[in-house]
């Protein structure tokens, strides 16, 4: 495992190995499978960041349960952007549904507080937010995250689907801006 990696010219080392991300998912699907057992929820997972955590974790899920995907994007670069575009919509009807939005990272908030007045319009019967990373710091927006993988300082962090400006996706591991 490289402990150092570069992507367009940014040094990011090491932050979560693989194994320790997905003991953590383990133990949230084990929170899940208490919480949803019996029911078959509607799980919306937010493309693209999510793709590699959504894999994971529905793997550990013992309850029936749909999934979705939704794509929206906000980042431009290592810079949020408030400007939310909507990629790819929802097709399931989330009426009456618990529903399960599953999220790479809730950084600003600003694309889950969307995302959630969006499918609280539709009436769900319940709708819980799964986070695989968190960043209070950087919270602008009042956001109850149900599920944390981890909460993680202000630094921008790549890999286990995460990207920087398109690359970086692939790695197993999770990695952060040096000197941030
Ligand atoms: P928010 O709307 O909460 O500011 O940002 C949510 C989206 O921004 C996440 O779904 C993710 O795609 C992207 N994002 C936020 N922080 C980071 C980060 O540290 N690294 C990467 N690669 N993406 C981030």
């Amino acid at each position: 495992m490289e402990k150092e990696i570069s992507i367009h010219d940014k040094i990011f080392s090491i932050y979560i190995q693989e194994e320790a991300i997905l003991e953590r998912v383990q133990e949230l699907a084990k929170e899940m499978n208490s919480r949803y057992h019996g029911e078959t929820p509607l799980i919306i997972s937010v493309l693209n960041g999510s793709f590699m955590f959504t894999s994971d974790l529905l793997k550990k899920l013992e309850f029936s349960c749909e999934l979705s995907f939704i794509r929206v994007s906000s980042y431009n670069g290592t810079e949020s952007t408030k400007q939310m575009k909507e990629l790819i919509g929802l097709t399931e009807n989330p009426e009456g549904r618990h529903v399960i939005l599953v999220e790479d990272i809730v950084d600003t908030g600003h694309t889950i507080t969307m995302l959630v007045n969006q499918i609280m319009t539709k009436n769900p019967a319940s709708l819980s937010i799964c986070s695989l990373l968190v960043k209070p710091d950087r919270h602008e927006t009042e956001v109850d995250v149900t599920y944390k993988g981890f909460v993680i300082p202000d630094r921008f962090v790549v890999g286990y689907g995460l990207d920087l400006d398109g690359l970086g996706r692939n790695l197993p591991h999770i990695y952060q801006l040096k000197n941030n």
